[in-house]
């Protein structure tokens, strides 16, 4: 039983060296037109969906279960299992040739001349007596693979986005290598529908582009259940479309498991909270416990306490760097700094020391200018008059009345120093931006902001500048320069 939501009635196929998991088609609408279409298998799909289990149907087939205690003791039943660790992403390996992770292989094209269908793909015999294999639409030849490589290693990404792609890719060959999880991930929902644009067929690079939508929809950080609801019927044609594509080998489980998830994210919620990523990264914290590799479990559990013992008194340590207290990687926190009222001066960021000052020298030239022009508009008058006015009327207040202006209003109301502070970077809520000029020279991309438009829509830019004017009473306003 592969599928624990199939159950009995997972769809599949007995192939040359494994169990193909196609048929899809039995999924759609008893009236669908793709049901009886003939290029899937050669054959018209006239069952229904399988039936949804309900909680006394499970309960009934676990009754059935025989009891055995988890484990490799024999004598409970149980026998030490083999660790296999299949990836979603195969059909990112297939299309690029990842080592490790080719599926087209001849066993594969072997199940087509079984089966009867995709004749174009079949093994030929040349004149020398040798078998050979016709290439397929879907995969890439050496040099667009080279091609691909370099797109993928053309791109910048923010600071800590994913690992450096640099060093996975081989420009030789055109092959990519050792990537984690979450480097996949990147690639598949990012980098894959960009990059295949140029080198495929329309109908299979449309196939693949969808399924990497799919996944970045799944992926996303809210998730609606209408918007769920569509990815349920959406999934199922672009399973039907993949089995027109890839030979039946290509499907493993992997592959239809993918159908079940956007159910199990309207009954679990966002897919964040359930990733594996946190559970895997503790595994391999645990497994660098042991020690004795006779015992890996005793090694496990006292280096586990001892672990928890020495965080816990961690807690009541004053002035030591702990866990509990040591800064973020992009530490945003500026020390000393006070309390602000007035949202302008309630900057959150934090610049480097480094910094670079200027003066204004226009700013007295310009004011002149403003005050010899007389126009008859009275909002273009307030509009020039209003500061020097609003200068004088709180300077007079604060004069009359010590308390009745506060320090802010006070600062506020004046100039700004004719000094300005360029800086090159700046970390806000945990993030770092930096100045187009200073990213030009990095790996990583940091200079692109996004604000949110009053309509709804976004407006994207470059940070050209992060300037800081300071005020009366330590005041300051730090501000972006975008383009
Ligand atoms: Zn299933």
């Amino acid at each position: 039983m592969a599928c624990p939501t199939c159950n009995e009635h997972t769809p599949s196929i007995g192939l040359n060296s494994k169990i193909g998991y196609v048929g899809h088609r039995r999924f759609l609408e008893m009236s669908d037109p793709r049901r009886r279409s003939k290029k899937y298998n050669g054959k018209p799909e006239k069952r229904a969906p399988p039936p949804i289990l309900m909680g006394d149907d499970i309960l009934s087939q676990l009754d059935r279960i025989p009891l055995t205690l988890p484990g490799k003791h024999k004598q409970f039943g149980g026998v030490k299992r083999k660790r296999s660790r299949e990836e979603l992403n195969c059909f990112v390996g297939t299309l690029l040739s990842i080592d490790g992770k080719l599926k087209d292989i001849d066993k594969a094209r072997m199940d087509l001349q079984d089966l009867q269908i995709r004749r174009e793909l079949l093994l030929y015999e040349d004149r020398n007596g040798k078998w050979k294999t016709p290439p397929a639409s879907y995969t890439l030849s050496v040099q667009e693979r080279i091609e691909f490589a370099d797109f993928i290693k053309s791109v910048r990404f923010p600071d800590g986005f994913p690992a450096n792609l640099d060093k996975n890719v081989n420009l030789d060959t055109g092959k990519i290598s050792g990537l984690k999880s979450h480097d996949c991930h990147v690639l598949l929902q990012r980098l894959l529908p960009a990059g295949i644009r140029k080198f495929l067929k329309k109908e299979i690079r449309d196939t693949i582009i969808e399924l990497c939508v799919y996944f970045k929809q799944l992926c996303s950080r809210t998730l609606n259940v209408s918007d769920l609801e569509k990815m349920q019927t959406n999934i199922l044609t672009i399973l039907c479309k993949l089995e027109t594509i890839f030979p039946p080998a290509f499907f493993d489980i992997m592959v239809h498991v993918v159908m079940h998830l956007p159910k199990e994210a309207i009954l679990g919620g966002p897919v964040q909270y359930r990733w594996m990523y946190p559970i895997e990264r503790s595994m391999s914290v645990y497994k660098q416990y042991v020690r004795n590799r006779a015992r890996p479990e005793g090694s496990i559990a006292e280096s586990f306490v001892v672990n928890e013992a020495v965080t816990f008194c961690s807690m009541y340590f004053r002035e030591v760097e702990t866990r509990f207290n040591c800064p973020d990687r992009n530490n945003d926190i500026v020390q000393n700094m006070p309390t602000r009222q007035f949202s302008v001066f309630k900057h959150v960021g934090r610049p480097p020391r480094y910094e670079d000052s200027r003066h204004l020298t226009h700013a007295n030239e310009h004011k002149e200018l403003l005050q010899a022009r007389s126009v008859g508009n009275i909002e273009k008058v307030q509009e020039t008059e209003f500061p020097e006015w609003f200068k004088t009327r709180i300077n007079e207040l604060r004069l009359s009345n010590q308390g009745a202006v506060s320090d802010e209003l006070y600062a506020i109301s004046n100039q700004a120093n004719a000094a300005i502070y360029f800086y090159p970077g700046c970390i806000v809520i945990g993030i770092k931006f930096l100045v187009k000029e200073r990213d030009d020279n990095r790996k990583t991309q940091n200079s692109g902001v996004m604000v949110p438009g009053e309509d709804g829509e976004n407006f994207y830019g470059t940070l050209e500048k992060i300037m800081e004017f300071t005020y009366l009473k330590d005041c300051s306003v730090l501000l972006f320069l975008c383009k």
